[in-house]
């Protein structure tokens, strides 16, 4: 992204829109060089449930979530340019962001997570190593258990919704019915 990049031209406001969007470029480019690192991970997931907005990236055993962030729509230090039309609607849209992002990196940390924080103008293949020393790290840190390791297999999947009760919960409930002692 070079610099002057932010025109007001109908184009580029439709490319500023499209950025918002899932599955972004740099959002792919990155869940790539991190998966060829073999690291398994959640897609647009939310790491703690008092978070309503979702991480893009999210390793739940390590406690790790990943932002990737748009140069323009989180005001990148290097490349945010106001555009030269509305740039007052601009600006405060983008410092919106910004509070909402600190807002989620200060109950994420308070949460006991890490927020690695990887930009759109970043070089992927680096990010995913950054991210992956601090990935293996975390798990030194807090052991696996039996059952988180079990979950982790399947963790690179987007899981559709929770299967409803009464499906798989309730028969292993079944399955153990208590028998009191006989005296
Ligand atoms: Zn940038």
């Amino acid at each position: 992204m070079t610099e002057q990049s932010w025109a007001s031209s109908p184009a580029t406001r439709k490319s500023m829109q499209a950025n918002r969007s899932k599955d972004t470029k740099p959002e792919l480019a990155l869940r790539r060089a991190l998966h060829a690192l073999g690291l398994r991970y959640r897609v647009c997931a939310r790491p703690i449930p008092e978070i309503r907005s979702t991480a893009d990236v999210v390793f739940r055993r390590a406690r790790v979530a990943v932002e990737v962030r748009g140069c323009f729509w989180h005001g990148c230090p290097d490349h945010y340019r106001a555009p030269s039309s509305n740039p007052t609607y601009w600006s405060e849209k983008v410092q919106r962001n910004q509070r909402r992002d600190e807002d989620t990196a200060k109950r994420l940390h308070e949460a006991g997570w890490v927020l690695e924080i990887v930009w759109e103008h970043d070089d992927m293949v680096v990010a995913s190593r950054r991210i992956e020393a601090v990935v293996r790290q975390r798990i030194g840190l807090h052991p696996p258990q039996k059952q988180a390791l079990f979950a982790d297999r399947d963790e690179h999947r987007v899981l559709p919704t929770e299967p409803a009760c009464g499906s798989m919960q309730c028969s292993s409930n079944v399955q153990q019915p208590h028998r009191p002692a006989v005296t």
